[in-house]
């Protein structure tokens, strides 16, 4: 797929982003999101700056055990609401919403601790997952995944399930 635009593909951009059950439509981005064939979204960063979002890059921890669960966005909005719910708020850029992950799936992460990188700008929320998963998609037993990072890139074209 040559084009890089998030409209261009069918599916919500990027799924540690955009994609929580919570919105989430049917099966549109299964193979995306299912498949073995790699297909990333190199324009992902650059949407974002041309979409003009006051955003940066936040990553989700489990506190617990080390686990990275997916990768988002906040803005200073976000951040303010994450303090105040004590619970994981980011930014859909893709949505351009505030977007408080797990609020109607289930899936929501308690805050443990927010630390900002050396050069201020990104964030890493250390959460505990309050439902059973952090990822909108399911593994095969119909189970959310815990996170999103659940296939492994072997080369530039070809993912491998680590889940299965
Ligand atoms: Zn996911």
């Amino acid at each position: 797929m040559a084009e890089t635009h998030d409209h261009s593909r069918g599916a919500e951009p990027s799924p540690d982003v955009s994609n929580d059950s919570d919105l989430e439509e049917g099966p549109v981005g299964d193979d995306l999101e299912e498949g073995t064939v790699a297909s990333i979204d190199f324009g992902k960063v650059s949407q974002i700056g041309r979409d003009g979002h006051q955003v940066v890059p936040v990553v989700l921890q489990d506190a617990d055990t080390g686990d990275v669960l997916f990768i988002g966005y906040a803005n200073d909005e976000a951040l303010r609401l994450t303090f105040e719910r004590r619970s994981a708020v980011l930014y859909s850029t893709s949505r351009d919403e505030i977007w408080h992950k797990g609020a109607t799936s289930g899936d929501t992460l308690s805050l443990v601790e927010v630390r900002v990188n050396c050069e201020q700008n990104s964030l890493l929320y250390r959460v505990r997952r309050d439902g059973g998963g952090a990822c909108h998609t399911r593994d095969a037993d119909g189970s959310s995944r815990p996170g999103c990072y659940y296939r492994a890139v072997e080369d530039l074209q070809q993912l491998r399930h680590i889940d299965a």
